[in-house]
């Protein structure tokens, strides 16, 4: 009896309530929380209600993925904001600042270097964040957190790019608070104002801790089916 349109906007709704009753408990407001609609591997009925539900900020993993999602639909949709949160290979960034409004995952001196020479190139400034991995997991994109300030300070005066945030993604068998934490002691020691922290499980937690800027996927969406 329920469409996928009525399915996505009640979800969508449940997580907006729930970032706004998080927010609330910690003496913050709603409004100063972004909710990230995380779309990679979704179908197309499932983005399409999702635009119909209001969303408008989207986030993805791969380029290539995201050019697909989005290329077309970006004409129907100006207000339309696209954030890469995956890890982003020096041969992809061209179409990286060609496509997203904001890349998450500045992580290494090398694509910061090359982000800048595409941005010059293009004459097109997303915004950038620098990944943190708060974790220091060998397997996960990152820069150390004991190497984040000065990594931070490089990319600006040697590549010219004025980073506005940071990001993590906590190891997923370890208490995320402490990471989140982390990562906004971070974000404040070096004056970065976003802090893109908290996926489906734990995105109240990372407004407790400061997050502006929440990833959402499975809970807005239902289960990626592949
Ligand atoms: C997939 C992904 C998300 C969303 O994950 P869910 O658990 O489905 O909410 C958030 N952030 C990043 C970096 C991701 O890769």
């Amino acid at each position: 009896m329920h469409s996928v349109e009525d399915e996505i906007a009640q979800r969508r709704k449940d997580v907006l309530a729930r970032i706004a009753k998080a927010a609330s408990s910690v003496g913050r407001q709603a409004g100063d929380i972004t909710l990230t609609a995380v779309s990679k591997v979704q179908p197309d009925d499932r983005l399409n209600a999702m635009l119909s539900a209001g969303q408008r900020i989207f986030g993805e993993n791969r380029v290539q993925e995201a050019q697909q999602h989005w290329s077309e639909r970006r004409a129907l949709y100006p207000d339309l904001k696209l954030r890469l949160i995956g890890p982003l290979q020096s041969n992809k960034a061209e179409d990286a600042v060609a496509l997203f409004d904001v890349i998450e995952t500045v992580d290494r001196p090398k694509i910061a270097r090359t982000l800048a020479q595409a941005m010059e190139k293009l004459g097109r400034s997303p915004e950038l964040l620098v990944q943190v991995n708060t974790g220091e997991e060998p397997q996960k994109s990152g820069i150390a957190p004991r190497e984040a300030d000065a990594f931070i300070q490089a990319i600006r005066t040697e590549f010219g790019l004025s980073p506005v945030g940071v990001m993590c993604i906590p190891p997923a068998d370890e208490p995320a608070g402490p990471h989140f934490a982390l990562l906004r002691k971070i974000a404040d020691r070096n004056g970065l104002a976003q802090i893109s922290a908290g996926m489906s499980n734990d995105f109240e937690t990372a407004i407790r801790f400061g997050a502006t800027h929440v990833r959402v996927g499975s809970a807005l969406f239902g289960d990626r089916v592949n």
